[in-house]
Formats: structure tokens, sequence, C-alpha cells
């Protein structure tokens, strides 16, 4: 409770009590987000600070324009249904090879570059702004960032929640509650919705939360909270849209009819008469798509790429793949090749990724070898679903897709090696828990391995037999597995950012927004790490 003197003085702002209180919530409050909103580096952040307010000056100057009234557009909603369409990078029919398959935001130029980096601090708005003294940037990161530390979806709807429900984390966010003392407007309370949203918009056009995630991970490579790996893991996650589909019928290239599900048009404007008014035809949740999972379980969706560290088990960029609907083999090439260029420090020390069997393809591992001079590792798609059960050694019943032979008896023979003079696998019958070879005393041995001793039996495979395997990396080494143990750990890293840092059903459309709330949380995340490094 605040003393009486202090409270009647507004423009002093409870310096000593908070201090005091937060020496005890920093004790006493659960879960990590106390104590890194209470020692958050705001220095760090000036430049970006300064970077939203000249932003926020552009978009005040924007909406106070009024758009100049252009023809009517004559494109029906039909029309446009085929033209967007025809426009994705999944489309039936690709016009345009060089479509990027990964989210590239359209970040808006800054006009205004006023504000620098010296103007901005904790509770100091620069003054040029006009009106109403804005809310404050450090602020309102805090409350952006704080909600996802608390598990929460870093969007607008649950900042705003959480500042009004819990006193503790307004105030360490630098906000203090509405005073019936002090009418209308205040800029240090708590933000409306309406604020946040806008707080958010801005962040995003001007691409701040992007770099915010780059400086964040960049900081912690950099300081040695995260160390530079051999390896960089990826795999591909979907989140759930925030928005339905249709089923677009259209012509392929022999003029049949096929389907495809996409997301419906809209338009962006408040125009009455969406038929005849100027302004285009878009998707309203451009981005999304059909997600097919095993089992051919659909999902309707935005994908996300990520990558990581496979040792330390950190993720170090996730990134909106531009249509859903794409393939995930397609997705991990351009999003190394991200990672490398944004982080010099690991395009030094990487020399191998990992991905699973969507990503087993010898050409695509050519094209690794060729452009960054590193191997992928993937985990092995046998693209068979039958056992090989013809040429076969006696004794044995067949062969799995993935090159393991199992006998009459069941057991599955243990991988020993390539005799190449002949070009064929070694395979060796397991041992059983006594030590011995599960060939002692087996019913099976007179049609198997009769004549043999104590050892157990030994067989051999022709490369050809095992066609589909390469004998340059055969899966059933025990490299290749020792290898590919570490791959999911990338699965660890996508529960973090999905389940403990947020959610995994979107509450906003588009990709603009998508790959936004993917940096919210990333850079959640980074901090965390480094909070508890
Ligand atoms: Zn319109």
């Amino acid at each position: 409770m605040l003393s009486a003197p202090i409270d009647k003085i507004q423009q002093i702002p409870l310096i000593h009590e908070i201090h005091s209180d937060e020496q005890h919530l920093l004790n006493t409050i659960d879960g990590e987000w106390f104590g890194i909103l209470h020692h958050f580096h705001w220095q760090d952040y000036r430049q970006f600070g300064a970077d939203y307010y000249n932003a926020l000056y552009d978009f005040n100057q924007r909406s106070a324009q009024t758009t100049a009234s252009k023809e009517a557009n004559s494109e029906t909603k039909a029309e446009a249904r085929q033209r967007l369409l025809f426009d994705r990078v999944t489309a039936p029919i690709l016009s345009d090879t060089s479509k990027s398959v990964l989210y590239q935001g359209d970040v808006v130029d800054l006009k205004s570059r006023d504000v620098t980096a010296a103007d901005v601090s904790p509770g100091e708005v620069p003054l040029r702004l006009v009106g109403r003294k804005p809310k404050c940037f450090f602020g309102l990161l805090k409350a952006f960032i704080g909600t996802s530390l608390m598990g929460f979806p870093a969007e607008p709807e649950k900042v705003e929640l959480l500042l009004k429900s819990n006193p503790a984390f307004a105030r360490v966010c630098g906000f203090f509650h509405k005073n019936k003392k002090l009418n209308g407007y205040h800029y240090q309370q708590v933000p409306s919705l309406r604020k946040l949203e806008q707080f958010d918009q801005i962040m995003t056009d001007a691409g701040i939360w992007g770099r915010l995630k780059l400086t964040a991970v960049k900081a912690n490579l950099a300081t040695g909270v995260i160390q530079p790996e051999g390896e960089l893991v990826g795999d591909t996650t979907h989140y759930h849209a925030y928005s339905s589909f249709e089923t677009v019928l259209y012509l392929d290239e022999k003029e049949k009819e096929q389907k495809k599900s996409q997301s419906k048009p809209t338009k962006n404007c408040q125009c009455e008469d969406w038929n005849h008014c100027p302004h285009e035809w878009v998707l309203c949740d451009d981005g999304a798509g059909t997600i097919v999972k095993s089992g051919k379980k659909m999902i309707w969706g935005h994908k996300a790429s990520i990558i990581g560290l496979p040792k330390q088990g950190v993720a170090i960029d996730a990134i909106a793949v531009a249509d859903a609907a794409t393939h995930d083999g397609q997705t991990f090439f351009p999003h190394v090749e991200r990672v490398l260029g944004d982080h010099a420090d690991l395009a030094q020390t990487v020399h191998r990724v990992l991905y699973d069997s969507a990503c087993d393809d010898a050409e695509l591992k050519l094209q690794f070898e060729e452009t960054f001079g590193v191997e992928l590792k993937a985990s092995f798609n046998p693209r068979r679903s039958k056992a090989i059960t013809q040429n076969l050694p006696r004794g044995i019943e067949k062969i799995t897709p993935y090159g393991v032979p199992i006998c009459l008896a069941g057991y599955g023979m243990d991988y020993q090696g390539i005799r190449y003079a002949n070009e064929t696998f070694i395979y060796r019958a397991p041992l059983g828990d006594d030590g011995l070879s599960v060939c002692v005393g087996c019913h099976q041995r007179p049609v198997c391995c009769n004549r043999s001793a104590q050892a157990g039996r030994t067989i051999t495979v022709s490369f050809d037999t095992l066609k589909h395997i390469d004998a340059n990396d055969p899966p059933m080494a025990k490299r290749f597995k020792a290898i590919m143990t570490r791959r999911p750990s990338v699965e660890r890293m996508i529960k973090r950012l999905k389940c403990d840092l947020g959610d995994d059903r979107l509450s906003k459309r588009g990709n603009d927004s998508f790959q936004a709330y993917l940096d919210k949380t990333l850079i959640s995340y980074h901090l965390l790490i480094r909070h508890l490094n």
C-alpha cells in the first residue's frame, strides 16, 4: 500500500515503495518472468525504441492521409480466387519459379529518423510525437515478452488480460492501473487493447520483432550463453490457423478438374460494396494451407521451419513457410542458407545438418555439399513399404524396407559392415540375454545354421538385393544411428516454443502476424536461456 503523502503527489512515481515490494516479489513469484523483467537490460534496446517511435510517427502521418480513389476493380471474387490460387508457391502450375518457399516480410521503411537511441529510455518518450504522449516502448516490449514468458501467446488480447489482472506484472513493466484522481489519459496507465494492437502492428510492419529476435540470438552466441556447434538440426511444425478454408476447383495442365483448399478471398477495406470498390482481393489468411500429417490426418494451419543446435537443444531460428502446403523437403535448404548467412560464427563451425526422412534425397544432399560444403544427414526413407522376400539367404524369412533381415525364428539380424570385394552387407544373429548367440538352441537350426558352431549365424546380402540402400551410407550402420540420435532434439525445441512459451492455436491471420508471433516467442526463449545460464 502507498503511504498517504506519496499518494497525493502523482508525478513522483512510487520509487521507494516499489523497490522494496519488488525485492519481495522477486523472492515470492513463481516463474522466471518477474526476474527477467525486473532485471531487463533496457539499454540494449534503445535503438529499437528509437526505430519504434519513428515508425509510430510515420504510422500517425500515414493514417492522417486519405487514400486517393482509384478506378473500380473489375476483378470478380471468382476470378480473384483463381488468380490467388495460381499465385501461391504451391500453385498447380508454377509460373514464377523464383518465388521463395520461406516467408519474406515486406518491411515498411522508416521515413522519419529524427528520434535517436540517445533520446529514449524507460518512461522517457520523445516529444516530437504530437498529441498525447505515447505509451513507453520499453513497457510495451516488456509486456509482450513477459506474456510469453508466463506461457501465453504474446498477442495483444493476452497481454491486455495479464496487465489488467496482474498488478505485479503491470508494475514491473512500468505501468500503473487507472486512478480515479487522474482523469482521462496518462501515458503510464495500463495501455488499452487498441494501443497494444497498434504497437504489435507497428513492430511487425517495421520488421522490429524480426531484428530483435536476431539480436537476441546473436547476443547469446557472442557471450557464450550458447556455443556454436558442428551440426544444425531442422524440422517443420504446424500451428492451427485462425481461419477457415474453401475448396477451389481449377483446371490442371491437362484441362482436368482438380481441387485444392485455400483461404477465402477478402478485401482489406471498409467499403460497403466489395464488388465495385477499387481495392484488391487478397487471401484472408495468406500462408495458411493444408498440412498432411502421418496417417493422412489433415490440418488447416500455418507451417514454420525450425532450426537449432542439437547438442545444446537450443532453437536458433523459426521462420514461417510462405505456403503451409509446401513439402517439408523444400524448406530446409533455404532456411539453412538464411541461418548461415545470419550467423557467421555458425557458418564457420557447421559441417553437418540433420533432418527427418523428408530430406532423404540424393540431389538435395549434393546441393548442400556443393553450396555450403555441409553434409546433409537425413533419416532413411525406404520409399517402399513391402519387405524383400526374394533371393534371400537360407533361414531368412524377409528383409525389412530398412534393411534388417528377419530370420525364421523371428530375430532381427545385427548389421556388421560391408564386404566391398563382393559388394555385400554382412549381418550376424544377435546375442540373447545370456550373452550367447540366439542360434544356440534354436529350433530352426536344421533349416538354417545347422553346421555352424557357437558363434551363431552370419549372412551376407548383396547390394543388388537391397538396391534402395546407399552402400556408402547404410542406415543400418552404428555410425548412422549414432548421428541420428541427435535429430529428435528438435522436437523438444518445438515443444518449448509451441507449448511452454505460447500456444499452437493462432489468434491472428496472415503470415506477417505468424512470423511476428514466432519472433516474439523466440525473443522470450532466448532471454529465458540467458537468464537461466
Ligand atoms: Zn474497398
